[in-house]
């Protein structure tokens, strides 16, 4: 059996600001309808990473390619559209209803506009059912079908971080990228989220790139890891690999 061409393939990325090397000829690949996790200190590069992932940061050498497309030098709506979504750590939602938040999700794809829905045009009018309905789809994937017409300003904090995650969903990603999907959520939440991850990836068969800070998390969620450390990738494998590595050891407790 051929291993299948990765769908994420980053190869010797380096990103420096003034002075400091953020990521040091970095490079990983992500496997179709994996879940890779990217895990490292404070300040190793994880968020630097996605923000090249995503188009919010140009690096100064190196690649980002999407099956076989050249993500690297796009704007972040180009790399979007082609199929690479992300949740950031500190936004949450708190306007509209979780229909709205998704809505906004399908704004991407809408090809008639809401201009055109606005005025009641009827393809348009066809087009936004269509789209509706497949965020309710989406909602009920996430554990929210309940919550479709509820006030994001009244759900619980893991509710609506599952709103943002729900939100990238309704851009039907390839690659989804989360950044820190479970900060700041409880225990329950916590594998709540998880379980959601895990369907999701299934259901849909995209791959996840995921910046995770509960080890726990990572370890029952992603098939493969790489370790960053001072910008530089120090070890990739199995959760279980990568936790018996000498040098990553080494990273996170600093001996
Ligand atoms: P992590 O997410 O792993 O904590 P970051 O990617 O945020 O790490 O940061 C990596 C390094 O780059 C850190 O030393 C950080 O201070 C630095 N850095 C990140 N963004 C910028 C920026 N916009 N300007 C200058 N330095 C930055
Ligand atoms: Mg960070």
């Amino acid at each position: 059996r051929t291993t299948p061409p990765p769908e994420l393939a980053v190869r010797d990325v380096t990103v420096r600001f003034a002075g400091l090397t953020a990521l040091d000829a970095v490079s990983f690949t992500v496997a179709p309808g994996s879940v890779h996790a990217v895990i490292g200190p404070n300040g190793a590069g994880k968020s630097t990473c996605f923000n090249v992932l995503s188009g919010l940061c140009r690096p100064a050498s190196g690649t980002v390619r999407l099956g076989g497309t050249d993500l690297t030098r796009l704007a972040p709506h180009r790399i979007a559209r082609l199929g690479v979504a992300r949740t950031f750590q500190n936004i949450v939602t708190t306007e509209g209803t979780v229909a709205d938040n998704l809505m906004l999700g399908r704004h991407a794809l809408t090809r008639a506009g809401f201009a055109a829905s606005a005025l009641h045009l009827p393809r348009a009018v066809r087009e936004q059912r269509a789209h509706r309905e497949r965020a309710r789809e989406i909602a009920e994937l996430c554990g929210l079908g309940d919550l479709f017409d509820t006030p994001v300003a009244v759900l619980s904090y893991g509710d609506r971080k599952r709103v943002e995650f729900a939100r990238a969903l309704c851009l039907e990603p390839r690659v989804l990228l989360l950044d820190e999907p479970v900060a700041g959520m409880n225990g329950a939440e916590r594998v709540r989220t998880a379980e959601v991850v895990r369907d999701v990836r299934e259901r849909l068969g995209l791959s996840v790139v995921l910046v995770e800070h509960d080890m726990g998390l990572v370890m029952r969620l992603a098939d493969e890891v790489t370790v960053l450390d001072f910008g530089r990738a120090i070890a990739h494998g199995t959760p279980e690999e990568v936790r018996r590595d000498p040098e990553v050891l080494r990273a996170y407790l600093g001996t």
